[in-house]
C-alpha cells in the first residue's frame, strides 16, 4: 500500500514547502500556500520503469559523432503558427498554449487539428464530444485525420493514445486533467506538475508533439504555475482584447526558434483566419484628416508592421492630470511627455493625456517612440498629420531622435503600404537605394516639431 504523503505548495508560483506558512518566501504572497495530498505510485511501478529506462538510457557521445541533421519540423498547415513555433512542430516537443479564458484557445487548436494531415488525438477535460463536433462543422466540415476524446484522467487517455496512436496529440486543457498517482484535485500545483510530467515522458518517448492549453489568471500568469512554463519546451502565449476582433500569438520561450516571431489571427464566425497582411488591418481607413494619430513602422521579429498610434491630449478638469495608455508602456508615455515639456517647451503636464495603440495589441518597440510624439503633438496643437506620412524612431532623453534597428526595412515596408514619406533619425545608416518614398531626417525633437508644424 503506498504511503500517503502531503506537501504544501504556493498556488500562485508553485514554490513547494514541507509546512504551512502565511507568507511565500518565493513569490512573496500571503495565503497562496496550501497543502495538497500527493500519493506515490507502488514502489514496485518504479523499479520496473527504472528498469525500462536504464535500458534505453544515452550514452556519452563524441561531438564529431553527434548525428546533427536538422529535426524534421511538422508542418501544421497553419502559417501564422508555424512562424511562431520557428518552422512547424518539433516530434517530441511539449508546447504550452496560453491565454485569458474565452480569447479561442480552443478554436484555434482545434481548427490547426482539423487541418493537420497528421492523425491527431483532441482531448478535451473542457467540452462535450457533441459540443466539439459543433464547433467543428462551422469550422472545417470535412477533417480527415481528427479523433476527439472527452477524458480527464492522463492514465486513461494514454491508453486511448496506444489505441489510436496519434501524431500530434492536444489537450484542453492541462487544468482539467488528474493523475491517479496524486490525490489533490485537477488544477492543483501538484497535479498539473505531475500530469505534465506524464505528458513530457509520452512526448519525449513517443516522439510524438504534444500542444497543451493552459488558462490565464487575471493577473496574467498561467493559472497556478510557472513551474508549468519552465517544464514545457515551448510556451505561447494567445492574446488580445476579447472585444477586438483580432489575436496575437507570440512566443515567450522557445526552446527551438526565436521568440520575436508575431501570428496574427482575426476571429469570425467560422474560426480564426491567418492575416497575412497585417499592416492593413491594423491602420484604419479615415477618409477625413483627424488630428492626434501617426503611423509607425515597427518589427515584431521579422515582420514589419505599419501600427496607428492615436492620442488625446485635453485639459485636465480633475485637479490631477490623467494618463492612461493601451498597448503601450505608460512609464514610458511620461517619459516622452517629459522630454516634450523639456525640450520643446510644450506645457502638458496639467493636460490629460491618452494614448491608444489601435487594433488591441502591444508593442514594446522603442521605434514607435516618434509616431507617438506626433500623435501627442497633433492633437494637442488640433492640427492633423499628412495622412501617408508615418514614423520610425526612438526618442532619448535629452530630446534627439535615435536611429533604430534594420530601418531599411521598416521603410521598405512603409513604401510597398503606399507611404509617401517617413521621418527617421538622422543617423540612421541607409543603404543606397533607389527609394520612392521620401525620407525626412531629423536630429532632434525641436527638428520633428518644425517639420511638422512648420
Ligand atoms: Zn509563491
Amino acid at each position: 500500500m503506498a504511503k500517503v504523503k502531503t506537501t504544501f505548495y504556493c498556488q500562485k508560483c508553485g514554490a513547494q514547502y514541507s509546512k504551512w506558512q502565511g507568507k511565500c518566501n518565493s513569490c512573496g504572497d500571503w495565503n497562496t500556500i496550501v497543502e495538497e495530498l500527493v500519493q506515490k505510485a507502488d514502489p514496485k511501478d518504479w523499479k520496473t520503469s527504472a528498469k525500462k529506462e536504464a535500458k534505453k538510457a544515452s550514452k556519452p557521445l563524441l561531438i564529431a559523432e553527434i548525428d546533427n541533421t536538422p529535426q524534421n519540423r511538422m508542418n501544421t498547415g497553419n502559417n501564422e503558427l508555424d512562424r511562431v513555433l520557428g518552422g512547424g512542430l518539433v516530434p517530441g516537443s511539449l508546447t504550452l498554449l496560453g491565454g485569458e479564458p474565452g480569447i479561442g484557445k480552443s478554436t484555434l487548436l482545434l481548427q490547426i487539428s482539423l487541418g493537420l494531415k497528421y492523425r491527431v488525438l483532441y482531448v478535451s477535460g473542457e467540452e462535450s464530444q457533441q459540443q466539439i463536433k459543433m464547433r467543428a462543422e462551422r469550422i472545417n466540415p470535412n477533417p480527415a485525420n481528427c479523433f476527439i476524446l472527452t477524458e480527464t484522467k492522463t492514465q486513461n487517455i494514454f491508453r486511448q493514445v496506444e489505441e489510436v496512436e496519434p501524431e500530434v496529440v492536444i489537450i484542453d486543457s492541462i487544468q482539467t486533467l488528474h493523475s491517479d498517482y496524486i490525490e489533490s484535485s485537477p488544477g492543483s500545483i501538484s497535479q498539473i506538475r505531475e500530469c505534465t510530467a506524464e505528458l513530457i515522458k509520452f512526448a519525449k518517448e513517443s516522439n510524438t508533439p504534444v500542444l497543451l492549453i493552459g488558462h490565464i489568471t487575471k493577473e496574467g500568469s498561467i493559472a497556478g504555475p510557472k513551474v508549468l512554463e519552465h517544464m514545457v519546451d515551448t510556451v505561447l502565449q494567445f492574446e488580445g482584447d476579447r472585444n477586438h476582433v483580432y489575436r496575437i500569438l507570440r512566443a515567450h520561450k522557445n526552446r527551438f526558434g526565436s521568440t520575436h516571431e508575431l501570428g496574427i489571427y482575426e476571429m469570425q464566425g467560422s474560426g480564426l483566419r491567418e492575416v497575412t497582411n497585417p499592416s492593413e488591418i491594423l491602420i484604419s481607413k479615415n477618409e477625413e484628416d483627424l488630428s492626434g494619430t501617426a503611423i509607425a513602422s515597427t518589427l515584431e521579429g521579422m515582420r514589419p508592421l505599419m501600427i496607428e498610434i492615436q492620442a488625446l491630449v485635453s485639459t485636465a478638469v480633475y485637479g490631477t492630470p490623467q494618463r492612461s495608455t493601451t498597448g503601450y508602456n505608460a512609464k514610458r508615455l511620461n517619459m516622452l511627455l517629459a522630454v516634450l515639456e523639456k525640450r520643446a517647451g510644450f506645457r502638458l503636464g496639467a493636460k490629460d493625456v491618452f494614448l491608444n495603440v489601435t487594433g488591441g495589441i502591444t508593442v514594446d518597440d522603442p521605434a514607435i517612440d516618434l509616431a507617438v510624439i506626433a500623435a501627442i503633438l497633433s492633437s494637442n496643437e488640433d492640427i492633423s498629420l499628412e495622412k501617408d506620412s508615418c514614423f520610425a524612431a526612438e526618442v532619448g532623453l535629452a530630446g534627439e531622435i535615435r536611429p533604430v534597428t534594420r530601418v531599411e526595412q521598416r521603410i521598405l515596408e512603409a513604401e510597398k503600404l503606399g507611404f509617401s514619406s517617413i521621418m527617421v533619425s538622422k543617423q540612421s545608416k541607409i543603404p543606397k537605394s533607389n527609394f520612392q518614398i521620401q525620407i525626412i531626417r531629423v536630429a532632434r525633437i525641436e527638428d520633428v516639431v518644425s517639420h511638422l508644424f512648420g
